[in-house]
């Protein structure tokens, strides 16, 4: 086995397995095994996707769209994001300046692959999203951690940028509605942080707005919006999360059309076009009013409340109120150096473990987003499970 791991890639050696998906994997195992698990780990939709948009990709199927897309994605799809972009962020893209893909995972890996150079330096604020750090490694990248506390509600301030920034700067990566702090920057923080990226032309932004309609306190501001950050921001966004779309695999960016066109030729060589029928189906998808999906969204309010408030009767679990997304993201220190039933809890990592033995409850270790002593909750399950989830945990930890 061990020189069989020899033979991989220093690449895939150092490479960690994605914390989401090997805690979901973990419950999902444990479920098979006749456990009762509560899966809280995996940021999922537990909804179907809307009926007119499985009709959307019936009718293509029926179409014949069976061909090879065109390698950044077809017309249509690109028009009715180009008029999103307008409708929802003010902002004004070309065709060209769009990209279709496998997942906002795959726009984020496309857009790393073709910035950075070994050695360039990322600014992940922390907490980040679990991929971020890994991607940015893939790449050759350095990933640069800037702690944040739940005193400024996880979010960087203009000083700790402006002094995490080294001439070796190519990039700052951010997802707002973030992922997992349920944090929005308001236009205000983001004019700071642009006011200090005006100094250093050459840091290019990433900004992850994949949970822009999962918004429970209105206005969402993109960095594109300033027109001197325009030409250096990649936008990314999909429909996993607002539209339940997580199996059906469509991301995408807007961006300057330099970058835009260098992650067309890396796909070009990778996977080719994103999947021609869910393609079809996200042009529906797109173009339908966000009152489609506004059920989804105030379910999500709903839940958000009930498992705040479930929380703040359990001791230990000190958390941020989330303006966005699905998740909450405790700080668990008090528990950190204690025992619980014979076992010293050393990390988060121990916690998390703690809870899926005792209480039954899949969660991710903070660790695996820059948040050493926290945990994070997906609320994207039922409000019967969210009850039955912290119901248990209170029990396993008093
Ligand atoms: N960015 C963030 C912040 C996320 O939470 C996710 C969730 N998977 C993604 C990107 C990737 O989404 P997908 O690949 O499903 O489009
Ligand atoms: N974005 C989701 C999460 O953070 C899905 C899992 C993943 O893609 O890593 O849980």
């Amino acid at each position: 086995m061990e020189t069989q791991t020899q033979q991989l890639s220093d690449r895939i050696n150092k490479l960690e397995t994605s914390a989401t998906l090997a805690m979901a994997a973990k419950a999902r195992e444990l479920k098979e095994a006749g456990k009762d698990i509560i899966g809280l780990s995996l940021g999922e939709p537990d909804f179907n996707t809307p009926d007119f948009i499985k009709e959307a990709a019936i009718q293509a199927i029926n179409d014949n769209y069976n061909s090879y897309t065109p390698v950044d994605g077809y017309a249509e799809l690109k028009d009715a994001i180009i008029t999103k972009f307008k409708r929802d962020n003010t902002l004004d893209y070309q065709r060209s300046q769009i990209v279709v893909s496998t997942g906002a995972k795959q726009s984020l890996y496309n857009v790393a692959m073709v910035c950075l150079n070994p050695g360039d330096e990322v600014i992940l604020p922390c907490p980040y999203w679990v991929s971020y750090s890994d991607i940015v490694k893939l790449a050759g990248g350095v990933p640069v951690e800037v702690p944040t506390t739940i005193d400024s509600d996880f979010k960087m301030t203009a000083e700790q940028l402006e002094a995490a920034i080294t001439p070796k700067t190519k990039m700052l990566w951010y997802s707002s509605p973030c992922n997992p702090s349920g944090s929005i920057y308001s236009k205000e923080e983001l004019r700071a942080l642009a006011d200090v990226l005006q100094k250093h032309p050459q840091v290019v932004v990433v900004s992850d707005e994949i949970y822009e309609h999962i918004n429970y306190v209105g206005g969402h501001f993109s960095m594109a919006q300033f027109e001197d950050m325009y030409d250096r921001t990649v936008t990314v966004n999909g429909v996993s999360k607002a539209f339940a779309m997580t199996g059906w695999r469509i991301g995408y960016i807007g961006g300057p059309n330099y970058i835009a066109r260098a992650c067309n030729k890396l796909q070009g060589q990778v996977t080719s076009g994103a999947n021609c029928i869910a393609q079809r189906a996200v042009i529906t998808a797109l173009q339908a009013p966000i009152s489609e999906i506004q059920y989804m969204i105030d379910q999500f309010k709903e839940r958000r409340k009930l498992i705040l408030d479930l929380l703040a009767d359990i001791p230990g679990f000190e958390c941020n109120k989330p303006e966005g997304a699905f998740y909450v993201f405790p700080n668990i220190s008090h528990y950190i150096g204690k025992e619980l039933k014979g076992q010293t809890i050393n990390d988060a990592s121990d916690f998390s473990m703690f809870l899926l033995e005792y209480a039954n409850v899949a969660t991710v270790t903070g660790d695996a987003f820059g948040g050493p002593n926290c945990i994070r909750l997906s609320y994207a399950a039922s409000q019967e499970e969210i009850k039955k989830a912290m119901a248990q945990i209170k029990k396993a930890v008093s």
